[in-house]
């Protein structure tokens, strides 16, 4: 009989009085076993143990070489039969290398799709319960989070037969397919909303496996033609919301929110949708190699000589805002061509007139950026040179020159009670001239999306059948981070919190369905990084608010501010040179306050929203109404509308959307994808240990993993673990049920009580016991 295996008993240590369990070496070591070496602190390696002696282990490796290291370099892999298994918490070892290993194993096969937790069955053991396990993961929920790493080309893997095998279940491959299936399914079943939740890097495929979401629920859903019309919305918001950077051609550069709604038959019945932060800066600034928003190459490329004579259009690289990053192009794309794939404006009925109306304020953004400036005095003051683009930024605009000029060249001050015009300096100009075509291409595309809700019929009645699509900006971290990074962190704390609450809750509900107690799952939340922010006077977004209302303020002074009351705060860093550190849940983040302010106000003037109020268009007119309305909402206590200081900042209107972002998501049943981004050169067959790595952390999945080690990740039903381990026993049982066969077995081998659960229905085992069990099966 096997001695007590030394791995079960040592898996074990205590952190704050709580257990906790960690890939155990002992036995691997004992059994000479697969394992990873690192011999540098970058790379593993993948060896076999021949012999210990003392402190020095010896290993071959899989490429033939020899290497001698002590224990603590050296982590277990798994047995050979679990490489490329398709859900991760299969694995008896969830460590880094052999998570990586995994992912890379199927990523070279095409294999793009992975889950990371179970789908309470293992299906992947024999081939005899395959079919068992087919048929019962009919009714279980599949887990939470979908890992897609980006292929970079077309992979065969969609179209209409993949959609039928999983609308027929005729296959249990992780797939997008198979999320919004589920989600489909559970729609329709329980009455409940749904969400499919997708993050990742800029450049990971999040788009493409949104969309390829709603072409499967497109095909399930599509009767009546509104299914082609919400597809169709795709290639509109991301004309006006995606450009060219440098780690994705067609990066977009806003969040998305998409509703489908449906009818009690599955039919497709509506859609809504929502947008979230578009980045402003790129429609006047970027760095050098990366485009503007597409439209604008499209518009100049692809208009007929009629709008160009209407919009007294030119070639792109005739206006400053595209010709200034010194690209006009994208490899293999034709942006005339694409222009006249926005014919799809007619199909969401955006009316002729309002589609002049859009092209005549893109060209207002244009010529905006080509008007400049002449200095009149050694103080710097301005008067705006009488150019081209004026005149036809003007026209455009419905406006008269002189207006124009007033509003980019003088700003009226309150002295006392008096109101003073005082000319603007040549800096103050431009960033006047530039927030005005910033907030016109916000307003546009704000109205745009409008446009399309309403002829998706939003104003129809809500029901409880719709599926929510995110398309979110995922966590980030660059070496050097800025405002964006800061909102768009804060963003990921929110849907990790989520994430980790939807997590727990699943795992507890599957243990308290097989009568298992689950009090000993550890569960560690974010909430303290969120209140860092959140909380109230004295939270990172307080501060910055409080900090935007002073005049004087500077970066700097802000950076003080928050050292002076956050510094007590374990979350918290202030640094040199204006920085401060956040210890957000994927790691910590380093954040430069340079332009925190200026981005957090919002920039335009009081003199820009008159100016826009008083065109003759109707576009313009809008914007200043929904700009005046803003402003109202901030401040009712304000008699002057029009004062700076009382527009509702940056961060203020991103949390308000957030917080409805979350109020949302929190009443649907959520499904995750995690995409990655598998290189940096958005080339295919390509995989990077390190930049997965830091991926595989950003989103999460290790978290995902050590909550899931925390309880009982392995789970077989009492015949299942009977069938495969009963004939281990080296004695007969009285009784030949499989509960009292596999409690058996988890005696005879010692597993201790801590390492296992009996359920009513299923064994529940804490992470690794299983490979010790087909350790010893295999020596049979
Ligand atoms: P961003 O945050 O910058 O918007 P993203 O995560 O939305 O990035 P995508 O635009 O979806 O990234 O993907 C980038 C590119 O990767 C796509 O243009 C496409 O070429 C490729 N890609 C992504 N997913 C797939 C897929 N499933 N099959 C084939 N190619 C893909
Ligand atoms: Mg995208």
């Amino acid at each position: 009989k096997e001695p007590p295996s030394p791995y079960f008993s040592s898996a074990r240590s205590k952190r704050n009085g709580k257990p906790v369990f960690t890939d155990s070496m002992d036995y691997v070591l004992q059994k000479k076993l697969r394992v990873w070496c690192s011999a540098s602190d970058e790379k593993w390696e993948l060896g076999q143990i021949q012999s210990i002696s003392g402190d020095d282990v010896e290993i071959h490796l899989v490429n033939g070489e020899v290497l001698t290291l002590p224990p603590e370099r050296l982590l277990p892999a798994n047995p050979d039969i679990l490489d490329g298994v398709d859900d991760l918490i299969q694995m008896s070892y969830l460590n880094e290398p052999s998570v990586l290993y995994n992912l890379q194993y199927r990523y070279s096969r095409d294999l793009i799709y992975v889950r990371t937790i179970h789908q309470a069955l293992d299906c992947s053991w024999s081939s005899q319960c395959l079919f068992i396990c087919v048929l019962l993961s009919l009714q279980t929920k599949a887990g939470p989070v979908l890992i897609a790493i980006n292929p970079l080309k077309e992979v065969p893997l969609y179209g209409k037969d993949f959609i039928r095998k999983y609308r027929q279940k005729l296959t249990n491959d992780p797939h997008v397919y198979a999320i919004a299936d589920i989600a489909f399914n559970e729609m329709l079943r329980d009455g409940i909303n749904q969400s499919i939740i997708i993050s990742g890097e800029s450049g990971a495929g999040k788009t493409e496996t949104a969309k390829i979401a709603m072409q499967y629920l497109a095909a399930l859903g599509g009767a009546n033609g509104m299914e082609s019309e919400v597809l169709q919305t795709n290639v509109i918001l991301e004309a006006l919301g995606n450009a060219k950077t440098s780690r994705n051609d067609n990066s977009s550069r806003f969040g998305k929110l998409t509703e489908m709604h449906f009818s009690e038959t599955g039919k497709i019945c509506g859609a809504k949708i929502q947008t979230f932060l578009l980045v402003q800066s790129r429609v006047v600034r970027r760095a050098s190699g990366e485009r503007s928003y597409h439209i604008f190459y499209q518009l100049c490329s692809g208009a007929s000589p009629l709008h160009r004579k209407k919009l007294l259009l030119r070639d792109a690289n005739y206006y400053n805002y595209l010709k200034q990053s010194a690209c006009l192009r994208i490899d293999g794309v034709d942006d005339a061509k694409r222009f006249s794939s926005l014919l799809v404006l007619d199909i969401v009925q955006i009316s002729g007139e309002n589609q002049m109306e859009l092209f005549s304020m893109l060209a207002v953004v244009l010529w905006l950026g080509n008007i400049s400036f002449s200095v009149i005095d050694n103080e710097s003051h301005v008067e705006v040179d009488s150019n081209e683009g004026l005149v036809n930024a003007a026209k455009l605009l419905g406006c008269s020159v002189p207006q124009l000029v007033i509003a980019l060249s003088t700003r009226k001050i309150q002295a006392g009670k008096e109101n003073i015009v005082q000319r603007l300096t040549l800096t103050q100009a431009i960033d006047a001239r530039d927030a005005l075509a910033k907030s016109i291409y916000a307003h546009l595309f704000d109205w745009i999306v409008e446009q399309i809700n309403d002829s998706l019929g939003t104003g129809r009645q809500r029901t409880r059948r719709s599926i929510s699509i995110l398309d979110i900006y995922g966590f980030e971290s660059f070496n050097k981070n800025g405002f964006e990074q800061f909102c768009i962190n804060y963003a990921n704390e929110r849907l990790q919190q989520h994430f980790n609450r939807h997590l727990f809750k699943l795992e507890q509900e599957e243990y308290l369905d097989d009568g298992i107690d689950w009090a000993s799952v550890e569960f560690v939340d974010n909430t303290d990084c969120l209140s860092l922010f959140e909380k109230r006077p004295l939270g990172l977004l307080s501060l910055l608010d409080e900090e935007s209302t002073f005049p004087k303020a500077t970066d700097l002074s802000f950076a003080n501010k928050l050292k002076q009351h956050l510094s007590g705060n374990p979350g918290f860093k202030g640094e040199q040179d204006g920085a401060f550190k956040i210890c957000h849940y994927a790691g910590e983040v380093s954040y430069d306050t340079t332009g925190f302010l200026e981005k957090n106000r919002d920039p335009l003037h009081s003199e820009s929203i008159q100016l826009l109020s008083s065109c003759k268009s109707d576009l313009p007119k809008d914007f200043a109404s929904v700009m005046i309305a803003d402003s109202q909402n901030k401040s009712t206590l304000s008699h002057h509308l029009f004062v700076d200081s009382q527009k509702q900042s940056v961060v203020n209107k991103f949390k308000a959307q957030l917080f409805k972002l979350m109020q949302q998501l929190e009443n649907t049943s959520p499904h995750f994808i995690r995409c990655i981004q598998p290189n940096n050169k958005q080339r295919p067959r390509q995989f990077e240990h390190d930049l997965v790595l830091h991926q595989l952390k950003c989103c999460g999945v290790f978290e995902v993993v050590r909550i899931s080690r925390a309880g009982y990740p392995t789970r077989m039903t009492h015949q299942q673990f009977a069938e495969r381990y009963g004939f281990l026993l080296s004695h007969s049982v009285a009784s030949q049920n499989p509960l009292s066969i596999s409690v058996a077995v988890l005696q005879q081998f010692s597993i201790p009580p801590e390492m296992y659960q009996v359920g009513y229905t299923k064994l529940f085992l804490r992470t690794g016991q299983v490979a010790a069990l087909e350790n010893a099966k295999n020596r049979m």
